[in-house]
């Protein structure tokens, strides 16, 4: 299946700091493709919770309001949105207590549940590219390109103390570690490398480097 014919599904996983996001948003540009970022969904349903104060610590409490929160995600790649009650929620997801608290709440089942219909009801015919944890591996696993993207940590805190302004990479580095445990070792839907995807490590490349390999594997797909 080419990229062309519009109904390509990219699915491209990793740990937090590997240049996802960026490298996904770079694709779907590139390829006329819609860009879906569910990591920025599972922080939008932590602010949510945060905001009604439900105890993100009992993961019953977290399970029984899953389904409350409506949330939109805008798929340009150019201008992805994230709304939860019809409210524009971008800066919100981004802040340090959500950050914090975005694995707790992801780790719930009935929290992936909900956000694994909307996301198969977004990729939808496809023409895509689907960044996050568990998407080669459960959410898309028939996507025509598959992509595991890491870096060291040191390189990752470095890229993601670079975009907070302010932050302490040795922190920033802790708390990368500590959510990569999290995500790793959870029961349901763990950060896995899929078998069939292809593995890049981006740590010596620049981003137009990586956004050229992955454009031309989709080309060739
Ligand atoms: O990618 P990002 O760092 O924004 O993701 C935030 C958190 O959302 C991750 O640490 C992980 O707990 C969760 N997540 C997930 N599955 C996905 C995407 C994100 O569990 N597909």
């Amino acid at each position: 299946m080419s990229a062309e014919s519009g109904s390509v599904v990219v699915a491209m996983d990793g740990p937090s700091g590997s240049g996802k996001s960026s490298t996904a948003r770079g694709v779907a540009a590139r390829l006329g493709l819609r860009y879906l970022d569910t990591g920025a969904q599972f922080r939008a349903m932590t602010v949510w919770m945060l905001r009604h104060h439900v105890d993100l610590s009992d993961p019953e409490a977290v399970a029984a309001a899953a389904d409350r929160p409506e949330l939109a995600s805008g798929t340009d790649p150019r201008h992805p949105t994230i709304c939860v009650d019809g409210e524009d929620v971008a800066e919100s997801i981004r802040s340090d207590e959500t950050t914090r608290s975005v694995s707790a709440v992801a780790s719930v089942p009935a929290v992936r549940k909900r956000l694994l219909e909307l996301q198969r009801s977004i990729i939808g015919a496809g023409g895509i590219v689907v960044e996050g944890r568990d998407i080669g591996s459960v959410v898309a696993p028939d996507a025509d390109v598959k992509i595991y993207l890491t870096a060291d940590s040191a390189a990752r805190a470095a890229r993601r103390t670079a975009e907070q302004r302010g932050a302490d990479v040795a922190a920033t580095e802790a708390d990368l570690q500590r959510r990569d445990r999290i995500d790793s070792t959870r029961a349901a839907a763990p950060l896995t490398i899929p078998d069939d995807a292809v593995h890049i490590d981006t740590t010596p490349y620049t981003l137009a480097e990586v956004i050229d390999q992955v454009v031309a594997l989709v080309r060739e797909s």
